[in-house]
């Protein structure tokens, strides 16, 4: 080993300190977001509501105006019943009236059925709207407070930042894409330390992947100060010899 790979396991340290703080920021951002869903799907619910409640009445409306037509023609058949004039006219005409009366009270049963509903309803809208203000609260007080943190954390990233740009500045260009493009794939972790299987073999395996790691590569990385991936998940593969503290 050399500088280039000593220089990328110092880079590796790094990017994980990198990461770690740049996930705080999007975790910080992402309960923000967490709390105003919570408020938009409240809002969606009282929406809902407020159309039941509206179509509801609506219906009321109508079912009000059809009895309002039945009793006129109920009253109708009253008078001709007065007026009847055979036992057979008569019979008919009461059929007609019971029959028009038991429709008329189903329809009564329908809209005071309809009504109690609109209280249900009207009363959960009481309960919604009040848990809307709550969650109003609350996603103010956690916006401020994450945006309070947010800045902390983007001053924190920034610092880090320069300290990756430091340590990357004297690794050559094609190990640093490397490193970068493992990183991407391993979420931040592009170097794995070769391991020893266990104390008494001289078998060696990944420590990033747990594959078997060619003797031949281990003598490479004890001689040379050279890029060896790993033939299996292409981490960059270093020896810890403690020579790289
Ligand atoms: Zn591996």
């Amino acid at each position: 080993m050399g500088p280039v790979l000593n220089g990328l396991i110092k880079l590796q340290r790094v990017e994980n300190r990198l990461r770690a703080v740049k996930t705080k920021l999007a975790r910080c951002r992402r309960g923000v977001l967490f709390q105003e869903n919570q408020l938009r799907t409240l809002q969606n619910g009282l929406e809902a509501k407020q159309e039941e409640i509206k179509q509801a009445k609506l219906q009321v409306g109508r079912l009000e105006m059809d009895l309002k037509s039945r009793d006129e023609q109920i009253d109708k058949l009253r008078s001709h019943l007065n007026l009847a004039r055979t036992n057979k006219e008569y019979s008919a005409l009461l059929t007609e009236l019971n029959t028009a009366k038991a429709d008329d009270s189903k329809i009564e049963t329908q809209v005071l059925e309809l009504m109690k509903n609109v209280e249900v309803d009207e009363a959960a809208c009481e309960e919604i709207r009040s848990q809307i203000e709550l969650q109003r609260v609350k996603v103010d007080e956690i916006r401020k407070e994450s945006e309070l943190k947010a800045v902390e954390l983007e001053k924190d990233i920034a610092e880090v930042q320069t300290e990756w740009d430091a340590q990357a500045k004297d690794i050559p260009a094609a190990a640093l894409q490397f490193f970068q493009r493992v990183a991407e794939t391993y979420d931040g972790e592009a170097m794995a330390e070769v391991e020893q299987v266990d104390e008494n073999s001289q078998s060696y395996s990944c420590g990033g992947c747990f594959m078997g790691v060619p003797a031949e590569i281990v003598n490479v990385l004890s001689g040379k100060d050279e890029i060896v991936r790993c033939s299996n998940c292409t981490r960059i593969l270093y020896l810890n010899k403690g020579e790289n503290e």
